[in-house]
C-alpha cells in the first residue's frame, strides 16, 4: 500500500493546533517588512503571539481556507520564524511527529513520520 501523502497546502492543521510565539523584532517596523503587528498580541517581555492561536479552539489569524482541504497563509512570506522552522520538509513527504499531533486534533489521518 502506498504510504499517504499530502501537501501543506492541503492541511494546514499546524496553523490550527499550536501557539505560534515569536520575538518582537520579527514584527514589521519602519522600513522593516516583517509580521503585520495587527495580527499579533504582546505575550511576555520581548514575545508575541499570533492572534488566534491561543485560543480553546486554536486557529492563526492568518490562516485562510479549510484545514485538511484547501489552505493558505495570508502572510506567508512575512510569517515569522516558528513557521518557518515547522515542518521543513513536509514538502518533500518527510513529516514530523507534531504534524500528525496537529492532525489529529482536526481528525485528518496520520502521515508517515520519518525516522531519524
Ligand atoms: S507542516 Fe505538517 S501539520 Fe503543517 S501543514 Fe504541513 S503537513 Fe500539515
Ligand atoms: S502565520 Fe501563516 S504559517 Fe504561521 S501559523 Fe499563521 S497561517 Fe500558519
Amino acid at each position: 500500500m502506498q504510504a499517504l501523502r499530502v501537501s501543506c497546502t492541503e492541511c494546514g492543521a499546524c496553523c490550527a493546533a499550536f501557539r505560534v510565539s515569536f520575538h518582537k523584532s520579527e514584527l514589521a517596523h519602519g522600513d522593516v517588512p516583517g509580521v503585520p503587528p495587527a495580527m499579533a498580541v504582546h505575550e511576555v517581555a520581548n514575545t508575541m503571539r499570533m492572534c488566534g492561536t491561543d485560543e480553546s479552539v486554536s486557529r492563526c489569524v492568518a490562516l485562510e481556507g479549510e484545514v485538511g482541504k484547501q489552505v493558505s497563509c495570508s502572510i506567508y512570506p512575512l510569517r515569522p520564524s516558528p513557521c518557518r522552522e515547522f515542518g521543513q520538509l513536509a514538502a518533500v513527504g518527510i513529516y514530523e511527529e507534531a504534524c500528525n499531533r496537529a492532525r489529529s486534533r482536526h481528525g485528518l489521518p496520520p502521515l508517515p513520520v520519518e525516522q531519524w
